[in-house]
């Protein structure tokens, strides 16, 4: 993994190199453990990575840090490690061996207040490092891939058992209570998401839990993922019904099913993003559901559940071997119900496979 680390901060110089920028800073969170495996947890003091195109790295962490930064290895990494004590001034230790870089970059997710301190201490503005971390990060090495079927091996072993706790009579929390356990249980380190969305509730994507009692008839949309201890993310959507649904919701539900296995097919190297969306719409509004598909197809996945590359109209970026991306086409209608069926797909030499494998037929309980 040491060797990972290294040729992964050797990356972000050289990309570095072919830009005006001549040094990155990234604080905690997906990136910074991406780039060197410790996942500090972000708070309001500064541990900060900074990296130099020539190659040079630091990282600052609090004293009350250091033996934690030392156990994930990161002097090993070749970072110099820096330590600064409460009443330190973080930023100058830090910039007084950085030294002051041209056109300084900050991770995208940095905090605003770690952005202005780097800037007020630089005197200089710092720009965003955009697209420079996630062209790396969205590129999934062999080990990084396996690590995400892993997660979808753990979150289908979740779907496969709704039945024991999706019942009528039963409130979305309290069967959201019951998967978080099993998101658990299958391996993973964090809950990320429990999304039961039953009846009315399904028409609102991202609607969580609430006290609503699931009633028999009704479609319930089922989006749950987690975290593995390596770091990687699960995300999976399947439709269940306890009894009997409307007779138009299944007509819906098999364009649904066509729609979602059109842009499966069409996914591979070489396509764009934006046609792997277009493959499942297409399907959608010529079954007169395209007004009822609310959102994109798809999003990058890896360390974080939303990341690039996202399948999205306007998105004409070729998708390359090692990506890895949701496919989750829905319908949603106000007032009555949803539906969404969800994949997590890695592109292959030729095609792409799927993270996840239970049946995506409308489950009936
Ligand atoms: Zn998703
Ligand atoms: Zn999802």
């Amino acid at each position: 993994m040491v060797a990972d680390y290294t040729s992964r901060i050797a990356q972000v110089a050289k990309s570095l190199a072919k830009t005006q920028s001549e040094a990155i800073f990234i604080t905690p969170g997906a990136d910074l453990r991406y780039l060197t495996g410790y996942d500090a947890l972000p708070l309001e003091r500064l541990t900060c990575l900074a990296i130099r195109s020539d190659g040079r790295s630091w990282m600052i962490v609090p004293t009350l840090e250091k033996p934690s930064a030392v156990a994930h290895g990161v002097p090993e990494l070749g970072i110099e490690l820096l330590d600064w004590q409460e009443t330190q001034n973080a930023y100058k230790i830090l910039l007084g061996e950085v030294g002051k870089p041209k056109n300084p970059l900050v991770n995208n997710l940095m905090w605003v207040e770690k952005a202005f301190g780097i800037r007020n201490e630089l005197g200089v503005e710092v720009s965003l490092a955009g697209k420079l971390l996630s062209d790396i990060r969205e590129i999934k090495s062999p080990q990084e891939v396996a690590h995400l079927h892993e997660a979808g091996r753990a979150i289908d072993e979740v779907h496969s058992n709704m039945g024991l706790w999706l019942r009528p009579g039963r409130t979305e929390r309290e069967v959201g209570r019951d998967i978080a356990e099993a998101i658990l249980a299958s391996g993973h380190v964090k809950v990320d998401f429990v999304i039961v969305a039953s009846g009315p509730n399904g028409a609102s994507p991202h609607h969580e839990l609430s006290d609503r009692v699931i009633e028999a008839g009704e479609p319930v949309v089922v989006d749950i993922g987690g975290t593995m201890p390596s770091g990687y993310c699960s995300d999976c959507t399947r439709m269940y019904v306890c009894g009997e649904p409307p007779v138009e919701y299944l007509a819906h539900y098999e364009v649904l099913l066509a729609a979602q296995e059109a842009a499966r097919r069409h996914a591979k190297p070489g396509v764009s993003c934006e046609s792997v969306d277009s493959a499942a719409r297409e399907v959608l509004v010529a079954g007169g559901l395209g007004e009822a598909f609310i959102h994109r197809t798809g999003h990058g996945i890896g360390m974080e559940t939303h990341e690039e590359p996202y399948i999205v109209a306007g998105n004409s970026s070729l998708l390359e071997l090692g990506h890895a991306f949701s496919i989750e086409p829905g319908f949603y209608f106000e007032g009555q119900y949803g539906a969404r069926i969800e994949d997590i797909v890695t592109c292959t030499t030729n095609g792409i496979l799927s993270a996840n494998n239970t049946s995506r037929d409308l489950v009936i309980l």
